[in-house]
Order: C-alpha cells, then structure tokens, then sequence
C-alpha cells in the first residue's frame, strides 16, 4: 500500500486506510440507499465559490487579512430555524465590524455552519442519568436522546444532514441577499452588564466610533452602489464523516463551460477595505479583481470550509488521505501531541503545490501549554519549503476545557441531551479569562518569531446561553446552571463573543 500521500487519489481511496472514529451501520442497505441519494443530490455549495473563499485566504496568509471562524460546536438540526440563523449571522458581522475598525485588516467570516453535525468523540460510550449508552455523536449519526436505541447509528440521518444544511445554507444566502447584514439597520451593541466601568467605558468608546463611522459614511453618501448592504459569508465544519463528505465529492470537469458572469464593476465600501490610517486621505471606490475560475479537480462541496480534526489527523490514516485529493480550503487542527516533526509531512501531503492559503493550521493547546508547543510549530514550517503559504488561526477554546461542579437548575439546562436533574453534578466549562490568555500568547508568539497569526476559531452561540465562565459580566460557576444549553462544549455567548473580538482587535493596534 501506498504511505504518505503519493499513490493516485480517488474519493474513496481512504478507505483503504485505518481510520478511527468510524461509524459501524446495523442497516448496511440503508445506509447505501443514503448514499446513493447524497450521491445524486445537488451540491450544497459551488466550486466558484469555494475559489473565491480560497482567494481571502490567501490574503490571509499574506498577513492582509483576518479569519474570523466561530459557531456551534455540535450544531443540532434544531438550530436550523430563522431566529438562531439570523443570531449567529449578526453575532459574526458584528464581530467582523469591531476586528476590522479595530485591527485595521479585512475579515474573512467562516461560520462552523449548514453542516457541523458530526462530532469525535474520547469515548464510545457514556452514561447519562445512571444509564450507560454510546455516546452522543452528532445529529448526522444519532440521536441526543438519553435512550440507547436512539444513540444507534441511523443511516437516514446523513440525508437528513443534507436537508438542514440545504435548508441553513439557504437561508443564510437568501437572508444576506434581502439585507440581514445590512449595516444601514441598527445593531444591538450592548453588552448586558458589564461589572467593570473600565472595561465598560473603553467598549463604549469604540461602538461610539463604529456608529459614528457607519453614520457619518451613510450621510455623505460613501456607502451608495453596494457594500454595505451584504457579506459574504461561508460556511465549514470538520470533515469527520467521511462517507458523507465523499458523497458529496464532485468532479469539477469543464471549467471552460463555467465562463464567469461579465465583471460588473463594484465599488468597495470602505468598511470592507483596510481602513486608512489617515483618515483625511479617503479610500476612492476600487473594482474587485475578478474571481479566479475554478480549476479542474474535486470539490468537496459539503461546505467551502473542512477541517480535519484533531483526533484524526493521522499521515497515514484515512482522513488525510481523503483530505489531500480535494480542493477546497483544508483547515488542519494541531494539538500538543502534534510532533514539530509530523507537521511538516503533513503539509506535505495535504498541500503538495504549496499553494498559499490552502491549509489553515488551527492551533489548540491550552492557555497553560502553548508557549511550549507554538514556538516549534512555526519554526518547522519556516525551516521547510511551506514558508510563508500557511493561515495560522488559534482555537482558544478545545485546550481550555475544564470540569465545574454545580447545583443545575432543571428547566432551562441540558447535560448531554438530558434535562438537567436537580442535585450537583459535573460539567464542561472555559475560563474567558483562559480563552483570551490563549488567544494574546499567539498573537505575541507569532510576532516575536516573525510570523502572523491570521485569525481565531471560535465556539459560540447568538444566544444567551451560560457555558463559559468570566466575561465582563463576570459569570460564576453556579451561574452556568441558568441557561446550560451545549449538547457538547460550552459556547461563548453572544456578549462574551463579541467582547473577546473587542479585545483581540485592541492586541492587533497595540
Ligand atoms: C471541535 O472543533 O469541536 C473539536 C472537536 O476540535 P479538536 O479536533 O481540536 O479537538
Ligand atoms: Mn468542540
């Protein structure tokens, strides 16, 4: 057998590899009628748009640019309705908007969206209320449901999959294009309430500022012929699920019958450009450049954005395998059991060409471990032939987790699909104060060793849930039992959120 990426490449050539986290179906039949049907299905997103989402990244990689990534960390096919949507969409734009006013860089905006149902998992089986059952792996697989027939792997479950992410993407698309990102309606910048004045005064201060900005650029009619009134926005989740994503998987064959639209010359708002430092010398409307056509190859057209995570990044193993031959933007996690020396043969593997922007390197080591590990991550990279083509995006979340013991309150919380029970019990919680900790070292790391760090992966929420602890309202661990609604890691709520964008756009113009 082939090893380390060489070999010819098909769809399904990982399965000629190990794999873990596999799914095993009781139902062979079913699960191929679900596959035939993906297989027939229409692409959730287009080749000419995964082109374009490669293109940011590139400005990214170059250091012009910012990735912001957040959402959900197992998104429900509940969360596909209009209110949670439209949450998440503003909490992402609203976030952009500080990063860019404030780190003076574009915002590329991802969202762990239309398809982040699959989760791995540390163990097969967990016990809820005193029964023990497999494990809760995402709504593509099973159920949330505390009954363990329900927690069977279900094959109709991966069309079902298909549908709430058609359904999500679809009004993702079609709210952007009716103005949900409109910066003309008013945003709602509040932060609930803030404990410290002085944390409270400086944000005050720079909403003042992005208002004004937006109102002045609205007055004097700068925002006219476009720019303010959408975003792109795309869409990514980790590429756990290997059947779905190879269903999903098409040949992109005759670029030359896909002739782009003729260019019609957009003018750029300035919100969306990197805003001057001297603000006298105002920006003259440009014209885009015109998008890349697509190149021939296979697209994973699941999502513009995959990652393969941190559990199943294995050189040899069946989730690079099938990473390496497709040709959408590839995010890499990268843990602290990442040897320096596997990473550089990874990006061998998963970016052969070493084309800039292709591979985003989301870092997760913990608050406490990262001085350690970051350091020889970059160096490996700028000691190979990758120099300079690599996004380097810290996840201030997955090495921060930490178990917290409290009193739930039973209505409004949840503890792995469960209503919570009265009584104490333990659960997943982040310190803010962690998350932003993370987020600060690898801002300084990079820049102390020459490199950028391009953007955050972030899991949030639009809603007011409590699973993290800290933020300017000060959470307590008791507090988390109000609104404990995560089906797997706590999220940063929408005031946590957007405070931590405030923070980390002030690290940028320091
Ligand atoms: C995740 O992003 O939800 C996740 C499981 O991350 P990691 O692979 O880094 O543990
Ligand atoms: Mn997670």
């Amino acid at each position: 057998m082939e090893m380390n990426g060489t070999g010819s490449w098909t769809p399904s050539s990982w399965k000629t590899r190990p794999i873990v986290q596999s799914v095993t179906y009781n139902d062979a039949h079913s699960f191929e009628t679900s596959l035939q049907k993906l297989n027939r299905l229409p692409p959730l997103v287009t080749p000419r748009e995964i082109v374009k989402l490669k293109d940011e990244l590139r400005e990214v990689a170059r250091g012009n640019a910012f990735l912001l990534q957040g959402g959900d960390c197992a998104e429900l096919f509940d969360y596909c309705t209009q209110d949670m949507i439209e949450a998440k969409v503003k909490l992402l734009l609203q976030m952009s908007l500080v990063l860019i006013y404030g780190a003076k860089k574009k915002v590329v905006r991802v969202a762990r969206m239309a398809g982040q149902y699959a989760k791995p998992r540390s163990s097969p089986m967990e016990v809820v209320n005193g029964v023990s059952m497999p494990s809760f792996r995402g709504d593509i697989l099973n159920s949330y449901e505390a009954d363990p027939a329900l927690r069977e792997p279900d094959p109709k479950r991966l069309v079902d999959a298909y549908f709430h992410s058609a359904a999500t993407q679809n009004y993702l698309r079609a709210a952007l294009a009716s103005g949900l990102a409109d910066l003309h309606a008013p945003l709602d910048w509040s932060l609930g309430h803030v404990r410290d004045p002085s944390v409270r005064d400086n944000y005050q201060v720079i909403v003042e500022r992005i208002t004004d900005t937006l109102e002045m650029m609205r007055t004097i009619g700068l925002d006219t012929g476009g720019g303010l009134e959408t975003v792109d926005l795309f869409t990514s989740h980790e590429g756990l699920l290997l059947e779905y994503e190879q269903a999903l998987t098409r040949q992109f064959k005759h670029p030359s019958n896909h002739h782009p639209p003729p260019e019609i010359p957009r003018p750029v708002s300035p919100v969306a450009q990197q805003p001057q430092k001297n603000h006298r010398k105002t920006s003259l409307p440009t014209q885009l450049p015109p998008p890349l056509p697509p190149t021939k190859g296979y697209y994973d057209t699941s999502a513009h954005m995959v990652w393969v995570g941190d559990r199943t990044r294995q050189l040899t193993h069946a989730h690079v395998e099938f990473f390496r031959g497709i040709a959408n933007p590839i995010g890499v996690k990268v843990g602290p059991s990442m040897p320096p020396s596997d990473l550089v043969p990874l990006l061998d593997i998963l970016n052969p060409d070493r084309e800039v922007g292709k591979i985003v390197l989301i870092t997760r080591y913990g608050c406490d471990k990262i001085a350690a590990h970051l350091p020889g991550h970059i160096r490996a990279v700028q000691n190979s032939r990758h120099q300079g083509t690599v996004v380097w995006q810290c996840d201030p979340m997955h090495g921060n987790g930490r178990n917290a013991t409290v009193t739930m309150s039973p209505g409004g919380s949840t503890i792995n699909g469960s209503p919570a029970t009265a009584g104490s019990t333990t659960i997943k919680t982040r310190r803010f104060s962690d998350i932003l900790s993370e987020l600060r070292q690898a801002l300084q790391i990079h820049r102390s060793h020459g490199s950028y760090l391009g953007g955050m992966h972030l899991e949030l929420t639009g809603e007011a849930v409590t699973e993290c602890v800290g933020g300017a309202e000060e959470l307590t661990e008791q507090d988390l039992s109000l609104n404990y609604a995560t089906f797997c890691d706590p999220r940063l709520n929408e005031k946590q959120a957007l405070e931590l964008a405030f923070l980390v756009a002030g690290f940028y113009r320091d």
